[in-house]
């Protein structure tokens, strides 16, 4: 677990700008994924057992692969007429699966926060253990330079304090410490920090940001963005070679579980075109070790919905343009906050509180920016955390979509966490499927239930059980680096709904059954992805495949996280080999 989502993150231009600017301004697809078939004969031909998610043929012997695309699989003998004299043989050390993928995931607002000491609270389980963990981290740390620490999550140790600046001071008293919360809307900072960071006590708050003070004294606290970013101005820059390597790292740990292709949810949050670019910069070099479908963000600082739209289209990046590796498909928009934060958008308040928070635009500005979005003819990718985002969203599109923008763009509402049977029902209407960050049951469940939202709301936290009987297609996501890239861990939690701090169950109803959990992970996430050619193997798909332990589809769910992946494929040729 990690930072935060979507636009919360608080990652800046400033920071990694620099590291990007050498990016081309255009977009250069390195087309070296797809090749055309070579006739009727396989270039290579992949034998074991195979495990296909393709109902009509469950399992199959022999896979025949020409050109990235499957043109035969079933027994081996079936397979005689499509082998010729070239054609490699591959006979993997495992069970051959359908690659994984994650739908919704941040390669960029992850990279800022990469290589900072994880003060999560799986690895830090009591309060102390954070203090102790900086302690030790600095002791460790050339005095003067920065102790940066990720993932520290006040909601999970109940009635102890939020770090403070003199708790800070106290386990480094020479080395500046910034620490970012979980919901990533936070940092806490020691004295040495703020000092590098020229903030002092009669620094004025920029408009949106808080410095917060206890006697007119910082007390350690910053909130929001405009404060945070004058706190990362300060920080030591990652270089262009930091970030390819980061980048790569990233997608390495989505591949290591499985996965072949992911949904980059953010893409120009924090660097603009230059992430889009970056990739088919690396691509280009190298081909990355997993498919990247991009979301292009967009808010931009002090320019219209439209203005931003214009720009990416003025640099090549329109619906589906790119490449097989990392093609721009979606218009990201985000509604509200994080739940666990306290900044998701509710109907009913917060426990202990009069607000249920607010939404980060008028009705006017997200139907423009909707509007916008579907106007370029862009799929739409929302944000939508609390149940009064899901209805202030829904609404929204209720109206707009009707007549406006392509048919079959496959909308999304993003976490759609907390949703009512109404709101579900709607979705199926309007045609918006939600995907869910499965994992917020499994280590926010109870602090949902005990601290933020009391029992009943609680029990309406991802409805996967309720989407499927509302005759959605939901997938299921690691909103990396909130939760680890873990399909199969999203997938057990899905069915079983349990509960990290307590073992206990979270509202049995809305369990999945194994097959929806997995077709979350596989076939509906390529479908929102728009990637029907991925996510079962069968002829014309492409050859995009993960070598695995165990078969899920046969396998106890509560064994799902066991299972390693010792290779992944894409369209046929290695992508990663552990
Ligand atoms: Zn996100």
């Amino acid at each position: 677990m990690a930072s935060s989502c979507c636009s919360t993150s608080p990652v800046a231009k400033s920071h990694l700008g620099d590291g990007l600017a050498s990016a081309p301004a255009t977009v250069d697809p390195a087309h070296h994924a797809r090749k055309s078939p070579t006739g009727d004969r396989a270039e290579l031909l992949v034998v074991g057992r195979i495990v296909t998610n393709d109902p009509s043929m469950p399992s199959a012997e022999a896979m025949a692969v020409s050109g990235g695309a499957i043109i035969g699989i079933g027994t081996r003998a079936e397979m005689d007429g499509l082998v010729g004299p070239s054609t490699t043989t591959l006979a993997p050390d495992g069970i051959i699966l359908p690659g994984l993928v994650d739908p919704h995931m941040h390669i960029w607002t992850s990279l800022l926060n990469l290589t900072w000491t994880d003060l999560s609270h799986h690895k830090c389980p009591k309060f102390d253990d954070v203090l102790a963990t900086v302690r030790a981290t600095a002791a460790q740390t050339p005095k003067g330079q920065w102790v940066m620490g990720k993932a520290f999550d006040p909601s999970l140790y109940p009635g102890e304090p939020i770090v403070t600046r003199a708790l800070l001071d106290q386990a480094s008293p020479d080395n500046p410490v910034l620490i970012m919360n979980a919901s990533g809307h936070f940092f806490y900072a020691n004295s040495a920090a703020f000092a590098a960071a020229n903030v002092t006590d009669t620094t004025p708050d920029p408009p949106g940001g808080k410095f917060g003070r206890v006697d007119g004294k910082l007390d350690g606290s910053i909130g929001e963005p405009p404060a945070m970013l004058m706190m990362i101005a300060a920080l030591p820059k990652p270089t262009p070679q930091d970030i390819a390597a980061g980048v790569n790292e990233i997608l390495m740990a989505a591949a290591r579980r499985g996965v072949t292709s992911v949904r980059e949810a953010a893409t120009g949050s924090i660097a603009g075109m230059g992430e889009y670019t970056l990739l088919h910069q690396l691509n280009g070099l190298r081909r990355l070790p997993v498919r990247v479908s991009t979301a292009q963000f967009s808010v931009v600082s002090g320019k219209s919905p439209k203005e931003v739209a214009a720009d990416w289209a003025a640099a090549g990046v329109t619906p589906f343009s790119g490449d097989e590796m990392v093609r721009a498909d979606a218009w990201k928009v985000v509604t509200d906050g994080s739940n666990q934060g306290r900044s998701g958008y509710f109907l009913q308040p917060y426990l202990g509180e009069e607000s249920g928070g607010k939404a980060d635009w008028t009705p006017e500005g997200l139907r423009e920016v909707l509007g916008v979005g579907l106007d370029a003819g862009w799929q739409l990718m929302v944000h939508t955390n609390g149940d009064a985002a899901v209805e202030f969203a829904l609404t929204a599109l209720e109206e707009l979509l009707p007549g406006r923008g392509a048919t079959d763009l496959r909308h999304r509402f993003e976490h759609a966490s907390f949703t009512t049977d109404d709101q579900l029902r709607r979705m199926a209407i309007a045609g918006i499927s939600p995907s869910f960050l499965m994992n917020h049951v499994y280590y926010w469940g109870a602090a949902f239930r005990d601290t933020i939202l009391g029992p009943e709301r609680a029990n309406r936290l991802d409805r996967v059980a309720s989407a499927y009987a509302a005759g959605l297609r939901p997938s299921l996501h690691s909103d990396y680096n909130v939760t680890d890239i873990d399909p199969m861990l999203s997938a057990r939690t899905a069915v079983l709904r349990n509960l990290e701090a307590d073992g206990s169950i979270l509202n049995p109803a809305e369990c999945a059954t194994p097959e929806q959990a997995l077709a979350a992970i596989t076939t509906h996430a390529a479908w929102q992805i728009h990637a029907d050619d991925r996510g079962s193997l069968s002829v014309g798909k492409r050859a995009d495949f993960a070598v695995a332990s165990d078969d899920p589809w046969s396998s106890d769910p509560q064994s799902w996280p066991d299972i390693s992946f010792h290779a992944t494929y894409i369209d046929g040729s290695p992508a990663y080999e552990g």
